[in-house]
């Protein structure tokens, strides 16, 4: 006998007969002997559509308002589902999310969960009910002490599940939806998509954040902090889906469940390497041409940016580490001949890497990471970010300062930092899954002043403005008057906030402005195999220069690597890239 939450998505409930289905197999689970907290979604489509309906009133509808309007899709599927539960015998009682005790932050449309107020529950379960629990909402207490309806952020019903089983201490947490389980990508875009038995919480995290809507980025979190066994199958039928694996257990701190210290690790890596090709021709296949000589010429390439470019000419910077720096140098001179540009290098670099999970996700971090590493008069040489990593390459003489700053700023433990670790995941695949981001947009902030305190600032007014940045790319060229450029991708809905927000910093800096770039799409790759793998950006770069894509940005991080290419382009990018690594059935 189990404890088990079970988790069913819109599809699932997306009508009647899906409702009468699945209470069968909710009924036949509870014969076995399991207890049963069952979450559920709004049936089929309806979020979308009470969103339309509030759109025909106002543009700009209060949150408050919203939240109380988006909440009622999950309660209809709850009394519905508990209806189809009692005709077949099962005793089972429908809950809203503060009737169950899901106590959230008070900011209304994505809210965290700060608890589980579990005695309820648990009550109900003593007594034999199956729970049928409203995903996607839950109850802040607002500073006047009244209780509010707050909702967690679209797609939170995989959040309210996973949370649920954590307080809970549940065996498993199933989501249940109408795909088989995490695939090698989305199937509705590419349709040989190759079902994963196991996919990593690291893994999940960062293509849940690339645009893998299977699951909720926070519900991977959560079930990566504290350990929760959470398995991703199908409502249709019984095969097992895929599990989602986790090593860490953290407890619940006081912070709140979802509010727990995002960062838990940092470390340093000493001697490494950056070189920097600029004005080189911007034109499919160039990225692919190098990466592939120095892939060849046996150069294990680790992070690379290819940043935005003006005219028709881009500037790619990579880190190897340092005794290789003769050997890529060479192999780069080589390649300058043919494709044009300029090369410049420096040795006595290293990199300090803060982790955890949903680190992007949070506005804040990296602008924390960055400032910490300003206040210490650090200037950072390059920046890259992801879901579970964010690195900054600064100059070695400084790496001991800077991993002591870092520590006290996150407050890490001793046992929670590194220095000079070795490769991990060396029998992981280079690429697990791929995904494309199709709701970008890219803001390039050009101009600003060379000096440390910049990137923090930039960061940490969007921070404040609750803009979560998706990517950070530091142009590696100077302009003749010492300034550089920075651009930022970031949901393309937040777009409207940007100009309020940036404007105050902008007028500080002369001549500093900032400009909207094009419609974009980012295509990902994630693999816990990709650092030591070596080739792996060269075959992406390959896959989409043969489909005749031209990359716009490249942005690396540990285990993922991501080009941002034409909006237009993106599903051809995203398919070429699956079948690139041969990822299909
Ligand atoms: P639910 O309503 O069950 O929560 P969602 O629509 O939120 O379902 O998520 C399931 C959908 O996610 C699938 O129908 C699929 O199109 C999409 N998807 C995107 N990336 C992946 C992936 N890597 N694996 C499986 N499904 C994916
Ligand atoms: N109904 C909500 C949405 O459509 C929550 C969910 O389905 O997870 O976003
Ligand atoms: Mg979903």
């Amino acid at each position: 006998m189990a404890l088990l939450i079970q988790k069913f998505g819109g599809t699932s409930v997306g009508n009647v007969e899906r409702i009468k289905a699945i209470a069968k197999r909710i009924a036949s689970c509870k014969q076995l002997g399991n207890d049963l907290v069952v979450v559920v979604s709004a049936m089929g489509h309806t979020t979308d559509e009470l969103t339309s309906l509030a759109k025909e009133i106002s543009s700009n509808p209060p949150e408050r308002e919203m939240d109380m309007l988006l909440s009622t899709g999950e309660q209809v599927s709850i009394s519905l589902l508990s209806m189809a539960l009692h005709e077949l015998g099962v005793p089972a009682i429908s809950m809203t999310g503060p009737q169950v005790g899901i106590v959230t932050e008070s900011s209304h449309g994505k809210a965290r969960i700060l608890e589980v107020r579990t005695d309820r529950l648990k009550a109900l379960l003593d007594q034999g009910k199956v729970v049928v629990v409203a995903g996607f909402q839950g109850t802040s207490v607002s500073s006047g002490g009244t209780a509010e309806i707050t909702t967690l952020g679209r797609g939170g019903s995989d959040t309210s599940g996973v949370a649920l089983a954590t307080a809970l201490e549940a065996d498993a947490c199933e989501i249940y939806t109408d795909v088989p389980g995490v695939l090698t990508t989305d199937p509705r875009k590419v349709p040989n998509a190759k079902l994963m038995k196991e996919v990593s919480c690291d893994e999940m995290l960062e293509l849940a954040s690339l645009g893998a809507e299977v699951l909720h980025p926070r519900a991977v979190e959560i079930a990566r902090n504290y350990g929760v066994t959470l398995i991703v199958r199908s409502s249709l039928d019984n095969e097992l889906g895929t599990k989602i694996t986790n090593k860490s257990e953290k407890k619940i701190g006081k912070e709140g469940l979802e509010l727990g210290r995002p960062v838990d690790g940092v470390e340093l890596i000493e001697s490494q390497a950056v070189l920097a090709l600029s004005n080189v021709t911007d034109k499919p296949g160039v990225a692919a041409e190098l990466f592939e000589t120095l892939s060849a010429g046996s150069v294990n390439v680790d992070l690379i940016i290819q940043s935005s470019h003006e005219g028709n000419s881009n500037d790619i910077t990579f880190t190897v580490s340092q005794d290789e720096i003769d050997k890529a140098k060479t192999l780069c001179k080589d390649f300058i001949k043919k494709a044009g540009g300029k090369l410049q290098y420096e040795a006595e670099m290293s990199k300090l890497s803060i982790s955890g999970a949903g680190i992007m996700g949070r506005p804040g971090i990296a602008a924390n990471l960055f400032d910490t590493l300003s206040r210490e008069g650090i200037n950072i040489r390059l920046i890259a970010t992801s879901e579970v990593k964010v690195s900054c390459v600064i100059d070695s003489s400084l790496g001991n300062k800077a991993i002591r700053a870092v520590t006290e700023a996150f407050e890490l433990k001793v046992s929670q930092t590194s220095i000079n670790p070795s490769i991990k995941n060396i029998n992981c695949p280079a690429v697990r899954g791929v995904a494309l981001d199709q709701g970008q947009a890219q803001v390039n902030v050009l101009h600003i002043p060379d000096k440390p305190g910049i990137a923090a600032s930039l960061c940490m007014a969007m921070a404040e403005g609750g803009i979560c940045l998706e990517g950070i790319v530091q142009s590696e060229r100077q302009h003749l008057d010492g300034t550089r450029d920075i651009s930022f991708t970031l949901k393309r809905h937040d777009l409207q906030l940007i100009d309020h927000i940036l404007d105050p910093l902008l007028s500080k800096w002369p001549g500093a402005k900032m400009e909207e770039g094009p419609s974009i799409a980012r295509v990902s790759a994630v693999g816990a195999g990709m650092p030591s793998t070596p080739g792996t950006a060269a075959k992406m770069f390959r896959a989409l220069a043969e489909s005749n894509i031209n990359i716009a940005m490249i942005a690396t991080s540990e285990i993922r690597t991501s080009c941002v290419v034409s909006e237009l382009d993106g599903l051809k990018a995203l398919n070429a890239v699956h079948e690139g690594f041969n990822l299909g059935t």
